[in-house]
């Protein structure tokens, strides 16, 4: 089977170092396998994510010289690669799984998910108290007087686990662990979970490399996957770039960002030291993503964060 990887930015602001790095793993890794890359851009949050950063970060990925076979501007199979053009694909998702009883509406404000009384997960996130999750046909009605609601996945009692190909064995049970989790907001807007799981599945997605922040939103992924009865990629989840003082870069960190960088370093630079950074440059030397080709090796690759020496560049 053919390898098919893909880059998969949310173009809130210009790409950063961060997700360079997740790029160029992505790319290496489909490359090396003789497989093709898709770019899809992750611009549900339409208000976020307008259509010029898209072309911005479009733009960055081809100076570097991570390139795509599908995406913006290649007339690929899978039109559009924008997921903001895609919803009636994830509407069909929420149709199929509301036919199989396990949506349902949830009106909790932020104030209420958010209250101090709330479950919290071991890393310190919400867990759904599930205050909606029995809500008869007549409080519905009434309450959909008043506020139009979010939606809601019903998790069972079951634990999900999967290898992944670069942290090894991970493991949530998505009662205890996850909670019944947003498909769509109140405001319309389609959740990343069943996006990206629709996505991957019709484009025909074989490996995932993306954030180890996202490790714990895979159990989740792969039952949106066992519902929709849709088969999983491979998963590849990398160390986050940290910066200097040991912060998650953000794209408010200037100086980790091609605004900065691009006037005044060469694209062989930053891939060179993000690589050297990641283990498999065996120099901080100057080289493009087809040159790295022959050193990358998923067994050098840290699984730990790395931390970025305060001055890189
Ligand atoms: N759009 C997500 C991000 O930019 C990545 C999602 C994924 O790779 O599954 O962090």
């Amino acid at each position: 089977m053919q390898t098919v990887g893909r880059f998969a930015p949310s173009p809130s602001g210009r790409i950063h170092l961060g997700n360079i790095l997740c790029s160029l793993l992505a790319w290496l890794s489909a490359r090396q396998k003789g497989g093709q890359v898709i770019l899809r851009i992750e611009d549900l949050d339409t208000a976020r994510c307008p259509r010029r950063y898209a072309q911005q970060m479009e733009e960055d990925l081809r100076w570097l010289g991570l390139d795509w076979d599908m995406g913006p501007g290649t007339n690929g199979p899978h039109e559009s690669y924008y997921q903001s053009e895609r919803t009636e694909l994830y509407q069909m998702a929420r149709e199929k799984l509301e036919e199989m009883g396990l949506v349902y509406p949830c009106f909790c404000t932020r104030g209420e998910l958010h209250a101090a009384s709330a479950p919290h997960r071991s890393d310190g996130q919400v867990l759904y108290a599930g205050t909606c999750r029995n809500l008869t046909a007549e409080e519905i009605a009434e309450k959909v007087k008043t506020r139009s609601p979010a939606l809601r996945l019903r998790v069972p009692e079951e634990t999900w686990g999967f290898t992944d190909g670069h942290m090894g064995d991970y493991a949530e049970n998505l009662a205890r662990d996850c909670g019944d989790f947003l498909l769509r907001r109140s405001d319309g807007m389609f959740a990343y979970q069943l996006a990206v799981v629709v996505d991957d599945a019709a484009m025909g997605v074989t490996e995932v490399v993306r954030g180890a922040d996202l490790l714990d939103s895979t159990p989740r992924q792969l039952y949106l996957y066992h519902l929709l009865d849709l088969n999983p990629p491979s998963f590849y989840h990398v160390p986050l770039l940290l910066a200097s003082d040991g912060r998650r870069l953000s794209k408010r960190d200037a100086d980790a960002g091609l605004d900065d960088l691009r006037p005044r370093c060469r694209a062989e630079e930053i891939l060179g030291k993000l690589a050297y950074l990641a283990g498999f440059n065996p120099s901080a030397e100057p080289r493009s993503a087809e040159r790295l080709l022959s050193d990358f090796d998923w067994e050098k690759v840290p699984k730990k964060d790395i931390r970025m020496p305060s001055r890189l560049f």
